[in-house]
C-alpha cells in the first residue's frame, strides 16, 4: 500500500504523473513536489503502528514516492536519535536542549536520507546513471547509494573540498570531476554534462525525491517527541531541503491527524562567509540575492545560491522563527563545546546550531523553558583540517 498519488509544481499548482522521471516544472521550473492521498491515508495509516516498525525512513514508506519495495535501496538510513544534551544543559543553564544526531547515518550525514529516497526512485525508473554537484556529503552519500543500487555515479567538486569526500566517492566507485570554483561553478559543467550524456541530475531541488527523504526528520522529530511538537528547530541551511522538508512532514501529519496546528519556530543558520538566507530574511526581502566570495569552513553551507531561497524565506517568517549569521571561529568554538561537553562530535555545520543557539538565548529570543532541537546534520571526523 502506498499514498504517493502525484507530483505537483509548487510555484504554478501543474500536476504531473510521476510515471516517467521529472526535474523541475516544464512550465515554470518551478521545483516539484511529491503530494499523497492523505485523506485516505488518514483513515488507515495510524501513528501507533508507525511506533512499532524498524528504525529507518522506511516505517514511513506509505508516506514516501517507492512503489515497489524492491526497489528500496537502504544502507540503514534514519531513526537517529534525538539524544537530550543534559550537560549542555547544565553548562548553558537551560532546561530542554535536544540534539538530533544525524552523525549516525550512513556515510555520516543527513544527506544519505535524501539520496535513499532518490536513487531509490532513479531505480524504479530505470534510470542507469546519476549526477551531481557536491560539495561534499551529498556527494559521498549519492555515490554510497548509487554503488548499492549498481547505479553509476558522477560527482562534481570544488577542487578545494576536503580530500575525506573525495576518498568516499573514489571508494564507492564514482568518477569524479574536480571543478575550479564553488558549487555553483560545479552545478553549470554538471548540467551541461547531463544534457550531453543524458544522465539523471540529482541536484538539491531540481530532483523531487530527495525532499521526501530529507521530511522524515519531521516525522522522526514528532514520533520521537511523543507527538507533541518543539518550540524550536535550528537547522544549518544550505540548500534547504531539510528546512522545506520538515515543514512539509509538519503540513502532512496535520493533515493525517498525527499532530495539532502548532509548529516549531524554525531558526536557520548560516556561516557569516555565506550568508544569503540570513541577509535576505534581515532586510525582509523574499528572494535572496547571490552571495558573492562565498567563504567558510563549514562547506556544506557554501551555497551562495538556494533554488528554494523563497520557500525557505516562507517557512521562517510563517512560523515566527528567524535567521542567524555565526562567524567560523564561532562554529569552531561551539562544536568544540559539544565534543567536550557533551560527547558528540558535530561537523562545523552542526556546531553552528550550538553558536545560534547562544547568540539566540543572550537575545532572550529563546526563553529557558522552551523545548530546541539542535540538528547536528553530520560528523565532525570528515573535516581533521578544520579541528588542528
Ligand atoms: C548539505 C549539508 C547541510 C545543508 O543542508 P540543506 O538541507 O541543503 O540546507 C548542512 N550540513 C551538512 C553537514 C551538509 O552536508
Amino acid at each position: 500500500m502506498n499514498f504517493f498519488t502525484h507530483l505537483e509544481c509548487v510555484k504554478c499548482g501543474e500536476r504531473f504523473e510521476p510515471d516517467k522521471p521529472w526535474h523541475t516544472c516544464p512550465k515554470c521550473n518551478g521545483p516539484l513536489m511529491a503530494r499523497y492521498d492523505l485523506e485516505r491515508a488518514r483513515q488507515i495509516l495510524k501513528r501507533e503502528e508507525i511506533s512499532r516498525r524498524e528504525a529507518s525512513i522506511w516505517r514511513y514508506h506509505e508516506l514516501l514516492p517507492v512503489q515497489r519495495s524492491e526497489n528500496r535501496v537502504s544502507l540503514g538510513e534514519g531513526f537517529t536519535p534525538l539524544i537530550r544534551a543534559k550537560k549542555l544543559e547544565k553548562e548553558l543553564d537551560f532546561s530542554y536542549l535536544f540534539i538530533k544526531d544525524e552523525s549516525q547515518n550512513p556515510t555520516g550525514s543527513f544527506k544519505s536520507r535524501g539520496q535513499a529516497t532518490a536513487i531509490s526512485m532513479a531505480l524504479e525508473l530505470g534510470i542507469k546513471e546519476v549526477s551531481i554537484p557536491s560539495a561534499g556529503n551529498a556527494a559521498s552519500a549519492m555515490s554510497a547509494y548509487a554503488a548499492a543500487a549498481g547505479l553509476k555515479a558522477h560527482v562534481y567538486m570544488p577542487e578545494d573540498s576536503p580530500t575525506t569526500f573525495m576518498t568516499e566517492c573514489k571508494a564507492f566507485g564514482a568518477r569524479i570531476y574536480l571543478i575550479k570554483g564553488i558549487i555553483t561553478d560545479c552545478a553549470k559543467v554538471a548540467s551541461e554534462d547531463v544534457k550531453k550524456y543524458g544522465r539523471y541530475d540529482v541536484s538539491t531541488l531540481k530532483e523531487p525525491y530527495r525532499l521526501e527523504g530529507k521530511k522524515t526528520m519531521g516525522y522522526e522529530i514528532a514520533e520521537q517527541m511523543n507527538w507533541e511538537i518543539p518550540d524550536v528547530i535550528i537547522y544549518p541551511t544550505g540548500g534547504g531541503t531539510g528546512l522545506i522538508g520538515m515543514w512539509k512532514a509538519f503540513d502532512e501529519m496535520e493533515k493525517l491527524g498525527w499532530i495539532g496546528r502548532k509548529r516549531p519556530r524554525m531558526v536557520t543558520v548560516q556561516p557569516a562567509g555565506c550568508a544569503p538566507i540570513v541577509k535576505a530574511f534581515k532586510e525582509g526581502k523574499d528572494h535572496a540575492e547571490f552571495w558573492e566570495g562565498a567563504q567558510t569552513i563549514a562547506y556544506g553551507l557554501r551555497v551562495p545560491a538556494a533554488v528554494g531561497d523563497y520557500l525557505m524565506l516562507r517557512i521562517l517568517r510563517e512560523s515566527k522563527g528567524t535567521a542567524v549569521a555565526v562567524s567560523d571561529e564561532q562554529i569552531i568554538e561551539a562544536t568544540k563545546l559539544m565534543a567536550k561537553v557533551q560527547g558528540i562530535f558535530a561537523c562545523p555545520e552542526g556546531g553552528a546550531t550550538l553558536a545560534a543557539f547562544k547568540i539566540l538565548r543572550e537575545q532572550n529570543w529563546i526563553k529557558d523553558g522552551e523545548r530546541v532541537i539542535l540538528f547536528n546534520t553530520g560528523t565532525g571526523l570528515k573535516y581533521p583540517h578544520v579541528w588542528k
